[in-house]
């Protein structure tokens, strides 16, 4: 088995953090997620990984107004993200099963949608 070098060691501890929380991270989540695999990892090192594992389109933006960015590993189907108000935690939801009806003025027509749900999470709720 090659020995990984510290960098590669890293960058696996932080894709590794995604895909165990199964929810969008944030670059302090990720980090406290890396820690315990590997010692010593910064901040710095968190950002400069995340942006890399965009470039490669292995991960994207969550885009939340008002909050710091978070993360999603990458080609996910449709699908959108219950925010807890007390943990801040972002959750993913399954699927889509939203109605959306607004009136539109006349001759537009919707390609699509955007939004997320915000409350409690069972853990804050209990
Ligand atoms: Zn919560
Ligand atoms: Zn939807």
């Amino acid at each position: 088995m090659p020995v990984q070098s510290r960098n590669t060691r890293q960058k696996e501890a932080i894709r590794a953090a995604f895909v165990e929380a199964d929810r969008p991270l944030s670059h302090d989540e990720v980090l406290s997620a890396a820690q315990a695999t590997v010692e010593g990892i910064s901040i710095a090192t968190v950002y400069r990984n995340v942006n890399l594992l965009v470039e490669e389109a292995w991960l994207v933006p969550v885009e939340l107004p008002g909050s710091p960015a978070r993360y999603e590993v990458a080609g996910k189907e449709h699908h959108h993200h219950f925010k807890c108000n007390d943990c801040g935690k972002l959750f993913e939801l399954q699927g889509c099963d939203v109605q959306v009806k607004p009136r539109l003025p006349r001759g537009f027509r919707i390609t699509g949608h955007e939004f997320f749900l915000y409350g409690l999470c069972a853990a804050c709720g209990a």
